[in-house]
């Protein structure tokens, strides 16, 4: 719970083999075509286009383990410009869990959506072609990898991805990651 923006988050788990969340979710020319849009692109290494092509990084597991949170504020009708402060807490909280994850079973985590928690907004040290300051934590998102997520929180999680309107957050915001793994079975919750 963050005191400033009282809210409430449920967290839910899937696993299936990453070749069917491939199979079934992935679309990567269509999603390539929305970062392009975005005016992260390319201004963060977090974001595409990646020197490697991410493919490479989750195609050589079995395994996929998604998840996803569902962070409702408490008071209706939130200005959109607090969505950063409600969703900050969980990032922080979920990024290292999954890094801890990725040390512990190997494999990959995608969990980087939007702005980039480990340096002060705006300095990123890309724009100037320097080498990333934090490349132990910084993962993409699994949209930046062509992973539809509307389809994967409505598919597999049984969430609606909801936009804001007319400048005031909606219902809820949906935050969805995940580890790409060869441990068998991985426990989000353990
Ligand atoms: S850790 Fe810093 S340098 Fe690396 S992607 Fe994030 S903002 Fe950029």
């Amino acid at each position: 719970m963050n005191a400033s923006v009282r809210y409430t988050a449920e967290e839910f788990a899937v696993e299936l083999p990453a070749a069917e969340y491939a199979a079934r979710f992935r679309d990567a020319e269509r999603i390539a075509a929305y970062c392009r849009r975005c005016p992260n692109y390319g201004r963060s290494w977090g974001c595409p286009p990646f020197a490697k092509d991410p493919a490479e990084e989750w195609l050589r597991y079995g395994t996929a383990l998604l998840v996803a949170a569902k962070i409702t504020p408490r008071e209706e009708g939130l200005p959109l410009a607090e969505a950063g402060r409600l969703l900050r807490p969980e990032r922080i909280q979920i990024e290292r869990r999954l890094l801890a994850l990725e040390r512990r079973y190997g494999g990959r985590a995608f969990s980087y959506v939007g702005s980039c928690l480990y340096c002060p907004e705006g300095s990123c040290t890309r724009p100037e072609g320097l080498p990333c300051r934090h490349p132990d934590r910084v993962r993409p998102s699994l949209e930046a990898c062509g992973f539809d997520i509307g389809r994967t929180t409505s598919e597999l999680f049984g969430i609606e991805l909801k936009w804001g309107a007319e400048g005031k957050l909606p219902e809820y915001l949906t935050l969805v990651c995940g580890l790409f793994h060869d441990a068998g079975h991985v426990a989000w919750k353990e």
